[in-house]
């Protein structure tokens, strides 16, 4: 509680009490240090690669430079750092965009079925490169409506993640099943469905339950060392859950340690 004492003042001069006012300011409270604990957490995410970038550029400038050997493997960090700092940069300030709702959504229609397979499409070569077997499964006639852009971006995450943290030769599927209230629907061509879900799975390593409930929160990682060598940002989910979000829609997570996961999606048909 913030507790202030006002005098008043009558007719301007003559002494007529005080005025008590208290005010709760917990919520406020609550949202400086949320707001101060970001800046202390972007600070020190864009130190580490600075850090990086600096430190090699000094020892070429120093006389490392006449090694070509070196020099091309200090270049090479160079360069991966700043490009992980172009991808910080763009979460950080793509994330509140979206905070602060300053991303009009622009609802049409979606096919689900196209939709996904082109999405899909995109992702083959990253899962080829891992030898993962991506696969899809969308009854045909189901529609959402929905941003088809941040629809993308929701969906390409989620896969993203799910071949980074999946070994070699695993698994990531994506199925998408209408419901009725709440439960999986005879198919696309039952008109009643009112929520579409979206479940992506992989055979991955799988996320420790101690872990599940802080997944979608701003940088928080699992494992510090394996995002980062795999390029993540702490980010991604943090975004998949606002963009979910600004659909109505809800998302949850199921998974197991050496087993796998799945992210379950679930949107309202109708905006
Ligand atoms: P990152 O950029 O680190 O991948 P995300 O916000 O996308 O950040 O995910 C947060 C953390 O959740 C990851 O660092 C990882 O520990 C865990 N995680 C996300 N997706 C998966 C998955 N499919 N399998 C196992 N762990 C996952």
């Amino acid at each position: 509680l913030d507790l202030n004492l006002v005098p008043i003042f009558e007719d301007g001069s003559e002494f007529g009490g005080v005025l008590l006012v208290l005010q709760d300011v917990s919520a406020i409270r609550r949202l400086e240090r949320m707001r101060s604990e970001f800046v202390a957490n972007v600070s020190h995410e864009l130190k580490t690669p600075v850090a990086a970038v600096k430190g090699f550029a000094e020892t070429l400038l120093s006389g490392a430079v006449n090694d070509p050997e070196i020099t091309k493997s200090f270049l090479q960090i160079i360069y991966d750092e700043s490009e992980r700092l172009n991808r910080l940069i763009g979460d950080i300030l793509e994330l509140s965009k979206i905070e602060s709702r300053r991303v009009p959504l622009q609802f049409s229609p979606i096919e689900l079925p196209s939709f996904v397979a082109k999405t899909v499409e995109v992702m083959t070569s990253e899962a080829a490169r891992k030898h993962i077997n991506l696969s899809m499964r969308v009854e045909p006639g189901l529609f959402v409506e929905a941003d088809e852009d941040r629809l993308r971006q929701i969906v390409m995450n989620l896969l993203a993640n799910g071949i980074s943290y999946t070994p070699e030769g695993g698994k990531v599927s994506i199925t998408v099943q209408p419901l009725i209230d709440g439960r999986p629907a005879s198919g696309g061509d039952d008109p009643d469905y009112d929520n579409i879900r979206i479940s992506i799975s992989d055979t991955g390593i799988g996320i420790p339950k101690k872990d599940l409930p802080r997944i979608f929160e701003r940088f928080y990682r699992v494992d510090k060392a394996r995002s980062r060598s795999s390029g993540g940002t702490g980010l991604g989910l943090s975004i998949v859950k606002h963009l979910v979000e600004l659909h109505h829609g809800t998302i949850s997570v199921e998974s197991t340690v050496g087993i796998g996961s799945t992210f379950i999606i679930d949107l309202p048909v109708i905006q």
